[in-house]
């Protein structure tokens, strides 16, 4: 090919793994958000997070640990607190979810050198299925870092200090509208014109039964199945040996309406073009978090709002304090938009909560009050149970 005829980028409906879920839909009918979101966010050759480093002004969107250092150096002090309040057991796994570029952890890192013995007796594992990012992370963090493909993979031997942070956001979601007859799920189905949403025909959702008396005809509920299996495989780890995990999302509890988005270069985008292309996540439901922590044994915490949370563990001070070393006048304001970004109620501040899990016997974990009550499901509304 000459070189002034420069290749057309693939468009959406010829990219091939728009015409690879086109196809699933022709042979074996609509999808539902899950299967279209798993496709999508971790194909091995076409995902999302699979194929790019999504992060940072010149990528899709940006996380608190890119806004600012202060993230992850108070994360990983709430952690280092929770190891001391422990009586600094050793050796212990130090975990971290979704990962992203590894910024958080490294500040965790540096933060808590402060606190002697802690860096000697964690052992990094991560949990992270994009080869790219990865990558990435191998770049910043200690040479005997660990990965794995599934938390149900992290070492069960020894207490668990964990964070998570936008990761149960990334997990695919169902979503269910009620009408008069019973729940019809939102399907992704496919036809001359495109990718298209679909309802399916009314049915009683048995995992949705305790949602019938805090719904009406016309609301939307979602479910993300993959939920109560990671908070289990976490939970049980603390309950049995120990440890503190902080779990950070933007979400609420016990969420109504649809949270479905897609977000490409920081615009929402159309979740159903171009698919693979763009970041999709939807709202975590911090009472499922409780929920299943609980079951399997641990104690939960918050959620409380995160610039609350990061206020109570000192981020003012830190902020100033990085504020006086600062001498440059445009730098020393970028740092003053960062903290707010992080902080204030119309930015991250309050549709980003905290929420922590340990043994029951544990003191509390900083800067949080125990979780609400969550309601026994009935029998059949269990996670475990078909629908
Ligand atoms: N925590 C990082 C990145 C958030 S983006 C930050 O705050 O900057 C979501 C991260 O979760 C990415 O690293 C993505 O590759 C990873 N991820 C998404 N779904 C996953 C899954 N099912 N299993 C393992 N990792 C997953």
């Amino acid at each position: 090919m000459p070189s002034a005829v420069r290749a057309m980028p693939p468009q959406p409906e010829t990219a091939p793994l728009a015409q690879r879920l086109a196809r699933r839909v022709a042979a074996t009918g609509p999808l539902t958000l899950a299967e279209y979101m798993a496709e999508c966010l971790l194909d091995p050759t076409h995902g999302y997070y699979t194929t790019r480093d999504p992060l940072g002004a010149a990528g899709d969107f940006t996380t608190a640990p890119e806004i600012s250092q202060m993230f992850g150096e108070l994360v990983g002090l709430a952690l280092a607190q929770a190891w001391l309040d422990q009586g600094a057991p050793e050796p212990i796994t130090l975990a971290e979810l979704g990962p992203g570029r590894g910024t958080l952890m490294a500040d965790l890192l540096r933060a808590t050198r402060t606190v002697p013995g802690f860096a000697a007796a964690a052992r990094v594992h991560l949990v992270e299925r994009s080869p790219t990012l990865r990558a990435a992370q191998a770049e910043r963090l200690p040479a005997s870092t660990q990965w794995h493909n599934d938390v149900a993979d992290l070492p069960e031997n020894r207490p668990l200090f964990l964070v998570a942070n936008e990761f149960f956001d990334a997990l695919p979601i169902r979503q269910f509208r009620r009408d008069a007859q019973g729940w019809r799920e939102v399907m992704i189905t496919h036809h001359s014109a495109g990718f298209a949403f679909a309802l399916s025909p009314p049915a009683p959702i048995a995992a949705l039964d305790h949602r019938l008396a805090d719904t009406a005809p016309g609301d939307i509920v979602e479910l993300c199945p993959a939920l109560p299996a990671s908070v289990t495989e976490i939970a049980r780890r603390l309950s049995h040996r120990g440890g503190c995990a902080f779990l950070i999302d933007y979400g609420g509890w016990r969420a109504r309406g649809d949270t479905f988005q897609a977000v490409r270069a920081h615009e929402r985008a159309d979740p159903l073009a171009a698919p693979g292309t763009a970041d999709l996540t939807a709202h975590v439901d911090f009472e499922a978090i409780a929920r299943a922590a609980r079951a399997a044994g641990a104690a939960a915490w918050g959620p409380a709002p995160q610039g609350a949370w990061l206020g109570a563990l000192g981020i003012a001070a830190r902020s100033d304090a990085l504020a006086r070393g600062i001498a440059n006048a445009t730098q020393r304001a970028a740092h003053e938009a960062a903290f707010r970004r992080l902080t204030a109620p119309d930015q991250m501040g309050t549709v980003f909560k905290v929420a922590a899990l340990n043994a029951p016997d544990d003191p509390a974990p900083a800067g949080l009050v125990p979780a609400p009550e969550t309601p026994p499901l009935a029998d059949a509304a269990r996670p475990n149970r078909r629908a």
